[in-house]
């Protein structure tokens, strides 16, 4: 069940995927706003990387979260005639103890949630962050996984298949992301059968219990690639998902970053109509 904040955004003019000052990302809410308005966004949101119950630089610690909702509100006086504000969170599935069902988000106004696995456990059962760079992921597939990619891939489905099972949240984050830091690893393992399966389950899922899908851009302009991958565009068309087009963006000035070419690649696969995609890019120009 998508958020009533939600209900009206136009995949086509909002971006809901953003980190700022209140977590790892290197501007403040305010520019991004600014750049929002002057790239034609008319709905933002911004969604920190969650509280989690472990040590996580990149993550907002519990004692940011109420600042975080006063510069919402701030801003949305400042510049709430210009754009629509939403204050969402990327929130953490860790597993069963915690994830965007915890009662701990049920305190906080969001607008909205978008739920991501960026830890799974290791072979003991300790969180790992596996969302990093390569090469940070090169290491701790020896430091922590005995490189078992296999494990690292199916655990990481696991880990989001569970995640969508329990619910609570709007909008599924970066669906395959693991393909990326898994395909410099291993070459070709995203396009084995088993793990396009594994993306096209979890996909389907999700879909099927009402969440929204994004179309994760942060990559697109540099490495030809969105999350869900482009194969999958078809099955989003096929089961009619609800999506949004979000560049996940750490600085301000990439605010928009993919998005003309990610409208195409969804307009090319049917998910918009070319008249619509056309109308909103000379509303633009
Ligand atoms: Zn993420
Ligand atoms: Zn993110």
């Amino acid at each position: 069940m998508t958020s009533c904040a939600l209900s009206n955004v136009d995949p086509l003019t909002s971006n809901l995927h953003c980190h700022t000052q209140f977590c790892d990302g290197h501007d403040t809410m305010e520019a991004f706003v600014t750049q929002a308005i002057s790239s034609g966004i008319t709905t933002l949101g911004f969604t920190p990387h969650s509280p989690v119950p472990l040590q996580s630089p990149c993550n907002m610690p519990d004692c940011d979260v109420a600042a975080y909702f006063s510069e919402i509100g701030r801003l949305r006086q400042l510049y709430g005639h210009s754009i629509t504000l939403l204050a969402g969170m990327e929130i953490d599935y860790l597993g069963s103890d915690w994830g965007p069902g915890s009662s701990y988000f049920d305190s906080l106004p969001l607008d909205y949630r978008i739920a991501s696995v960026h830890f799974i456990p290791d072979f003991d059962g300790n969180p790992i962050d596996i969302d990093g760079r390569v090469t940070s992921f090169n290491k701790k597939m020896a430091a922590h996984f005995r490189n078992d990619i296999r494990y690292v891939v199916q655990t990481f489905f696991d880990r989001s298949m569970e995640m969508v099972e329990a619910g609570h949240f709007d909008i599924l984050g970066h669906a395959d992301k693991i393909a990326r830091n898994a395909s410099h690893f291993s070459p070709g393992i995203e396009d084995e059968p088993w793990f396009i399966e594994r993306v096209r389950a979890l996909l389907s899922a999700t879909i099927s219990k009402g969440i929204a899908v994004e179309i994760n851009t942060k990559v697109l302009d540099d490495a030809g690639r969105t999350f869900p991958r482009e194969r999958f565009f078809s099955l989003l068309l096929d089961s009619n998902a609800r999506i949004f087009i979000n560049s996940d963006s750490h600085v301000a000035a990439n605010i928009d970053s993919g998005r003309s070419r990610a409208i195409s690649m969804l307009a090319e696969a049917g998910l918009f109509s070319k008249k619509h995609v056309d109308e909103i890019k000379i509303s633009k120009k």
